[in-house]
């Protein structure tokens, strides 16, 4: 935070920071010489600093609060669950109403088939759960070598160690020996990145035949899984060329392997459909989902499980996994407040009929920029390609940080949001609205206007 510090308690908050907290993806030294800005309270699409400074929040938090911060309906929800019954598990043939209702109301908003909902406090957990689910699955089958899971390069898939594995973040796997055995990655479909000379739909092929060339490679035999996001986020907001996803269909109808998406962020509405597998026409057979679940006010993810593989789960004895916290009975009250006004207040319809819309449009105008090779997006994600030549996509050397002094500048002139390499990535929650949309876009411009002013100097 390089802005002028007023507020003592700032400084007091900062000190407690460097003296005695360890920060998620944070370089440890650099944020205690800094001190980390203090977020004290929030409002809609707003947070405001312990300086006072109101910020709109262009990331939902970290993609998570969908329904805009400060909905009392959720905070009463915990309350009263809390007082009725703050606690108590699952693993002992009981169970909550509370876990048991959203598993129902999930199932509702879910893809034909899908069913059941194993309930996890994360992502993470969820991606885990599912690896376990997958291993077991097969050898409920008589397959016990059908393990290896192929996942994708720079997708994200949580930070557990199963969930970093599965991720193809290689700067997470260098650090703690990862990937775990068993776990394999292909290419990406990142067009804009990576696409060299081949037009996108070209692109789009080559990048859905890397998971049949890798499939033939470990052998259908030891092959248990294809995981995906339908949109990568953390990776960059990456959208699938428009023949990916109908090629990766044609891929998997030839192969006995599971299906699975990962909709921790494309879940419960992003795209303008409840899943991104609606968006796409995909039919997975397991969804990891978690963020937009409980707009983020509590922790809460699962793994919703399609019903044929619930069927061989059924004849296969224990399951021998589970959480402390699995479908915690606060957590999933929330979740049933969140999606109550997700479907009472139309929200993701709106999103998909009018918003949605207008959030793409406005942030095309910024294409005209100098230092802007694309913008993409869909519902309510976007990403803004920041480079130095247009035409070829060629970017910035990366010691000149490109993405990080925009994303500087768009924290000291009131917005958030957040730079993968030099992609700037938005995410904004599901209930913002045609004006703050204006104010985001034109926070935007400004900030492109002032990264272009520091880098071109
Ligand atoms: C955030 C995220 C996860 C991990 O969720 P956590 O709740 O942070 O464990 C998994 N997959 C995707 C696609 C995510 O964006």
């Amino acid at each position: 935070m390089n802005e002028q510090v007023t507020n003592p308690k700032t400084r007091e908050w900062q000190a407690m920071s460097r003296e005695h907290h360890l920060a998620p993806f944070s370089d440890f030294k650099q944020l205690s010489e800094n001190g980390p800005r203090i977020i004290t309270k929030a409002e809609g699409v707003y947070l405001w600093d312990s300086e006072g400074k109101k910020i709109l929040d262009a990331m939902a938090g970290l993609w998570c609060v969908a329904v805009g911060y400060g909905r009392k309906e959720l905070a009463d929800a915990a309350y009263r669950q809390m007082q009725e019954l703050p606690y108590y598990n699952m693993f002992f043939q009981t169970a909550t109403p509370p876990a048991l209702e959203l598993a129902k109301e999930i199932s509702k908003l879910t893809p034909e088939g899908m069913n059941h909902v194993f309930f996890t406090g994360s992502g993470s957990e969820g991606n885990d759960t599912m690896l376990r689910m997958v291993r077991h699955y097969w050898a409920l089958k008589g397959k016990p070598n059908k393990k290896v899971i192929i996942s994708r390069i720079n997708g994200y898939h949580g930070s557990t160690v199963a969930g970093a594995s599965l991720g193809g973040m290689t700067y997470m796997h260098e650090q703690g020996d990862l990937p775990i055995p068993g776990i394999v990655h292909i290419p990406q479909p990142y067009w804009f990145g990576e696409g060299g000379d081949m037009s996108p739909d070209e692109f789009g092929i080559w990048a859905a035949d890397q998971l049949e060339k890798k499939i033939l490679e470990v052998g259908e035999e030891n092959v248990a899984a294809f995981i995906a996001e339908p949109i990568q986020g953390a990776g960059g907001v990456i959208i699938p060329p428009e023949t990916y996803w109908p090629r990766i269909r044609e891929i998997l109808a030839k192969y006995d392997i599971l299906f699975i998406a990962d909709e921790v962020i494309c879940g419960f509405g992003r795209t303008g459909e409840w899943f991104g597998s609606d968006y796409f026409g995909n039919t997975p057979h397991m969804m990891t989902i978690a963020k937009g679940l409980t707009s983020g006010y509590i922790p809460m993810g699962g793994l919703v499980v399609r019903d044929d593989v619930v069927k061989v789960l059924n004849e296969g004895g224990d399951f021998n996994h589970g959480f402390t916290y699995s479908g915690h009975p606060v957590a999933a009250a929330v979740g049933l407040a969140n999606l109550r006004i997700l479907q009472e207040e139309k929200i993701v319809e709106r999103v998909k009929a009018e918003t949605a819309p207008y959030l793409q449009k406005r942030l095309r105008e910024l294409s005209d920029h100098p230092l802007v090779g694309e913008v993409r997006g869909v519902g309510m994600l976007g990403a803004i390609e920041l480079v130095q030549d247009k035409a070829t996509r060629k970017r910035y050397p990366s010691d000149k940080a490109v993405g990080m002094i925009c994303r500087g500048h768009c924290f000291n002139n009131g917005l958030i949001m957040r730079a993968v390499g030099d992609t700037m990535i938005i995410s904004p929650p599901l209930v913002i609205s045609h004006a703050e949309i204006d104010e985001l876009v034109e926070k935007a411009r400004k900030c492109l206007d002032l990264t272009a002013e520091e880098v071109l100097k």
